[in-house]
């Protein structure tokens, strides 16, 4: 919906002004229905823990009640549930965060080395656990980058877990930071963090949606590892706040990477 309103000034004919101003309802409308989307699906993945939450208690309270077998399992499987929702709910504080902030970008000068190896390091624990290896490749003395530590760690850790999480068993997570080549997609110095995995890829029509939120290529896979469909939007707001960019490259049967761009910060001058 395009609505055009045309100025001029109408005695001195030479010299008109036309100005058009263009508002576009459309993004207002798709804002509206995108919100009211998001409120659907976060109801709905709240709800269906909830629901296999309330099927055991009832179990529990019935015919599993004298069953101490029975029990623990049904224990076991309300506790997943609980973990569930609290990440849910935790990634959904992370995204609101993140958000409420994008549009100041962080002045805080950040050594990229420690804030890479800070994440490397949260996502050894999960790598271990599924049997995946976690290979560094990171020079040395990488440029200095703005930003908030914790946050781009959030965002290289979310890449990691999702790498260790989706590829195959026995495969090796590959984690590359380097300064950028000249022709990189922020056009300015940068550096780039790359996470490469050896999983079964990602078909191609999907990979523009992966971002959005509670997007997931294989909703049961996702489940299982325990993913709350948040993890690449959180990534993408991060990275927007940041003034970088992410880029994903797949190929089927190979594997997946994640490359995080990230402006170098400009030097300082001594006063
Ligand atoms: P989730 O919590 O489901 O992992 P994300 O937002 O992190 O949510 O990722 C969205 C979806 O993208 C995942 O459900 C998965 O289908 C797909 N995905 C993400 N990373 C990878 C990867 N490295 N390899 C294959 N698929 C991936």
């Amino acid at each position: 919906l395009v609505s055009v309103k045309t100025l001029t000034a109408p005695d001195q004919a030479s010299d008109t002004t036309l100005a058009l101003t263009f508002i576009d309802q459309t993004p207002l409308r798709v804002a509206k229905s995108m919100r009211s989307d998001f409120v659907a699906n976060v109801s709905h993945e709240i709800r269906s823990p909830l629901t296999a939450i309330s099927g055991f208690v009832e179990t529990l309270q019935g015919e599993a009640q004298n069953d101490p077998e029975a029990r623990a399992l049904f224990l076991d499987l309300m506790g997943k549930e609980v973990v569930r929702m609290t990440n849910l709910v935790s990634d959904l504080l992370s995204l609101s965060k993140v958000e409420a902030k994008e549009s100041r970008a962080p002045k805080n000068r950040l050594n990229l080395n420690q804030t890479i190896l800070q994440a490397v390091e949260s996502a050894t624990s999960l790598a271990r656990k599924r049997g995946k290896n976690l290979e560094c490749q990171i020079e040395p003395s990488l440029p200095t980058a703005l930003g908030k530590r914790d946050h781009l760690a959030r965002a290289l850790i979310n890449l990691l877990e999702n790498a260790i999480n989706y590829s195959r068993e026995d495969g090796t997570v590959t984690v590359t930071a380097q300064v950028a080549p000249a022709d990189n997609p922020l056009k300015r110095d940068a550096v780039m963090i790359a996470v490469r995995d050896q999983g079964e890829g990602i078909p191609a029509r999907e990979i523009p949606r992966l971002t959005e939120r509670f997007y997931r290529v294989d909703k049961s896979r996702s489940r299982n590892v325990g993913g709350t469909g948040l993890g690449l939007a959180i990534v993408k707001h991060i990275l927007v706040r940041h003034r970088g960019i992410l880029t994903i490259e797949s190929t089927l049967g190979e594997g997946s990477t994640f490359t995080a761009y990230l402006p170098v910060a400009a030097p300082q001058h001594k006063n």
